[in-house]
């Protein structure tokens, strides 16, 4: 494990590090706080730090703070070393972030059991982490696919079409059923349906570039947010998505079956992003019915300027009945 030595003495230094070597650890040394600061943030640097009290440039409380300002970053066992042993010291340590103290010329044995102590500490910190992160994947993730579940894919569509609207980018949306996915079921059961449902995540997923997003939108539904995308790019986009599907078999246990999908798709543009979320998921279900009723395994898109029609339609039927003509032009 690495282990990171700031002391400006040199000698003390040379002897912490044939201490260390010898203990099995990588030592990474520096020479003041600075230098110090700089090995702990290089990506992979070290986590358990030694860092002596008295340094030129910074020392090693205002190190220790320096580090615990950095809340993102992951944690950072800091032991101070000090020849101080007033307990109003071992307190300004403390409070500065460091997580234990020793004082010089440090006993090998000692500072190898409070090691050990910051090593074990440090593993309870990293499995912490990795039950949080666990824990934020599984409450916006899809247990099946692994996709984003459907509350996840509406909120990124609302934050893309935000970001869209700042940046004066179009943005465009996919939704895509599998056709007659209930016979899939009916014929193999379930347990196939639900490896052809992971086998069209993925190949959904390889079909998009990876900052597009794609989501579970119900049991054989799913939507694709492409952001940046606009009119000229969609139909080979979708089509690409539509492909990525039809042109090669699902192999499941019972033999290799053709699978299709049909999509619904839609372009927001400009003005047109001020159209309400629901609006633009009601026009793209719509495509996509019609995509069905047409013979499936096909794109349908959707008109814009069905949308535009119906923000008038919706902006008009909201003023009052018996306003006159000219107060209605106004408004
Ligand atoms: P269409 O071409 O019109 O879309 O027909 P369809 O059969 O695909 O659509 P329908 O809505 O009739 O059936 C969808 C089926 O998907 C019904 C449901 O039981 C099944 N389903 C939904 N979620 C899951 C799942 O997680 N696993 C499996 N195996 N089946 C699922
Ligand atoms: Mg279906
Ligand atoms: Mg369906």
């Amino acid at each position: 494990m690495k282990i990171l030595v700031a002391d400006d003495d040199r000698i003390s230094r040379m002897l912490m590090e044939r201490m260390l070597q010898q203990s099995g650890y990588e030592v990474v040394t520096a020479e003041d706080g600075l230098q110090a600061a700089a090995e702990l943030e290089k990506p992979g640097g070290p986590r358990l730090a030694l860092l002596d009290w008295m340094m030129p440039g910074l020392d090693g409380p205002g190190l220790c703070r320096a580090i615990r300002s950095k809340q993102d970053d992951a944690y950072i066992y800091i032991m101070l070393l000090t020849s101080r042993e007033s307990s109003a010291d071992i307190v300004k340590g403390l409070e500065a972030g460091a997580d234990d103290y020793l004082t010089k010329p440090c006993n090998s044995a000692e500072l190898r059991a409070r090691l050990h102590t910051g090593r074990r500490i440090l593993q309870l910190e990293d499995k912490l982490v990795e039950a949080r992160e666990e824990m934020r994947f599984k409450a916006t993730h899809d247990p099946l696919t692994s996709l984003w579940d459907r509350g996840a894919i509406l909120s990124l569509l609302r934050s893309e079409l935000s970001r869209a609207r700042r940046e004066r980018s179009p943005v465009s949306i996919l939704l895509c059923d599998v056709d007659h996915f209930k016979k899939i079921n009916d014929v193999h059961g379930h347990h196939a349906g639900d490896l052809v449902l992971e086998e069209v995540a993925t190949r959904l997923m390889d079909a998009v570039r990876t900052h597009d997003a794609v989501g579970r939108y119900g049991g054989e539904e799913f939507l694709i947010v492409l952001g940046g995308c606009g009119h000229a790019h969609l139909q080979e986009r979708a089509e690409q998505v539509r492909k990525s599907i039809y042109s090669s078999p699902f192999t499941i246990d019972q033999g290799a079956i053709t699978v299709s999908l049909s999509l619904g798709a839609i372009t927001v543009d400009l003005w047109e992003k001020s159209a309400p979320i629901e609006l633009l998921l009601k026009q793209v279900d719509m495509a996509l019915y019609q995509a069905k009723a047409s013979g499936r395994n096909r794109v349908v898109y959707a008109e814009m300027a069905a949308v535009a029609a119906d923000n008038v339609r919706r902006e008009v039927s909201s003023l009052p009945v018996n306003l006159p003509l000219s107060r209605l032009i106004e408004a």
